[in-house]
């Protein structure tokens, strides 16, 4: 397959092309489109074999659901059962934005795409070209991330067509995302609405309206022997190739431990890798030292997470270390998606 890349800003969308990027998606293929979290993989929702293609596309086990994408609140009502109070709490304060709400499905929403279950996943960007593009489409868009499963989350349109040059029929182009890592999802199937997984949107954000929120269990945690409520959140996910340790503690002893267990690596003729910050990054020593950004500059660290384990990759990093940050406010989402590369192998010095 031919896959067609085309540019579309958000400041001056090229309506014309928005609009053939919809028929693409209404005619049953796929087209991977910006979003402000990171770039997705659209396809007709309410088409079981849209859902069916984009599985194969990424290569991701069939029992992981899609995010629903819309545009318009009225158009919740037709894939959802009922509203529930919360979630027009939620969506009053935080769409368009990213936040994904889990609500019972109603008929319109086929188990392609939601994984087999009653539930379904539902968001409503932000981005411009987004919005644009699910109104063209019909209304109804389901999209996860464009990368191929296992890979990171595509901050940028080169790993987009890296990943899926040649097995979907269009990438929009608009340029790098601002968030840089996924929508938190928060289910309100459960008596009490519960975080699956953290993002922009914090656990006080959420409070703030719901009053009080739940997390699940497995969500920094590898030990607490329960399946994740998410089901997508049991794989491996946004895994570098090289193997991944975490090392918390403060930058001196942190800096010293690493280079030591780097010297020792280089010795058994390893290529290594440290992922650090401003401050650390001068002083390791291993053959790639790639830094996050300013430590205090968390949504920085979150748009360059991503794009630092996807060069890693690129250079065929086989030992790679990271430093660690608090796990609060959006440090939580990232101290997650850290976690999840890292296969929860975090060392205390
Ligand atoms: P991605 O589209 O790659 O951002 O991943 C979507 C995430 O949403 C996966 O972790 C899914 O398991 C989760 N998800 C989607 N739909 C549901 C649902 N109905 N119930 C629970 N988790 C869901
Ligand atoms: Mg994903």
């Amino acid at each position: 397959m031919n896959t067609r890349v085309i540019r579309v800003d958000e400041q001056h969308m090229d309506m014309a092309l928005v609009g053939e990027a919809g028929d693409i998606i209404r005619a049953g293929g796929l087209v991977a489109f910006p979003t402000e979290t990171v770039y997705g993989l659209g396809g007709d929702a309410l088409n079981p074999q849209s859902s069916e293609k984009i599985y194969r596309a990424k290569g991701r086990p069939s029992d992981n659901p899609l995010i629903v994408h819309i545009a318009d609140m009225e158009k919740l009502e037709v894939i959802v059962r009922e509203i529930p109070e919360s979630a027009w709490k939620l969506a009053k304060r935080f769409w368009p934005g990213p936040l994904t709400m889990i609500m019972h499905k109603s008929d319109a929403v086929p188990y392609e795409t939601t994984g087999g279950l009653d539930t379904v996943a539902v968001r409503m960007p932000v981005h411009a070209v987004a919005r644009a593009l699910i109104r063209a489409a019909g209304g109804y868009v389901a999209a996860p991330s464009a990368n191929r499963s296992g890979r990171p989350s595509p901050t940028a349109v080169e790993y987009v067509i890296e990943d899926m040059d040649g097995r979907i029929e269009m990438v929009i182009d608009s340029g790098d995302v601002e968030i840089g890592l996924e929508s938190t999802i928060i289910d309100l199937t459960t008596d009490r609405a519960t975080i699956l997984r953290p993002g922009y949107i914090t656990d006080r954000m959420l409070a703030q309206v719901l009053g009080e929120v739940e997390e699940d269990c497995t969500m920094m945690r590898a030990d607490s022997g329960q399946a994740p409520k998410a089901p997508g959140m049991k794989y491996r996910h946004y895994a570098p190739k090289g193997e991944l340790t975490i090392i918390d503690g403060v930058e001196e002893s942190v800096v010293a431990y690493i280079n030591t267990q780097i010297r020792r690596h280089m010795k058994g003729n390893k290529k290594t890798g440290v992922i650090g910050t401003d401050t650390s990054v001068s002083k390791y020593q291993a053959d790639v030292c790639k830094s996050l950004g300013d430590r205090n500059d968390e949504t920085a660290i979150a748009r360059e997470l991503y794009r630092v384990l996807r060069e890693m990759d690129d250079e065929n990093v086989e030992i790679i270390y990271a430093e660690s940050f608090e796990a609060v406010g959006l440090g939580q989402a990232i101290m997650n998606r850290l976690l999840k590369a890292a296969g929860h192998r975090i060392i205390h010095v």
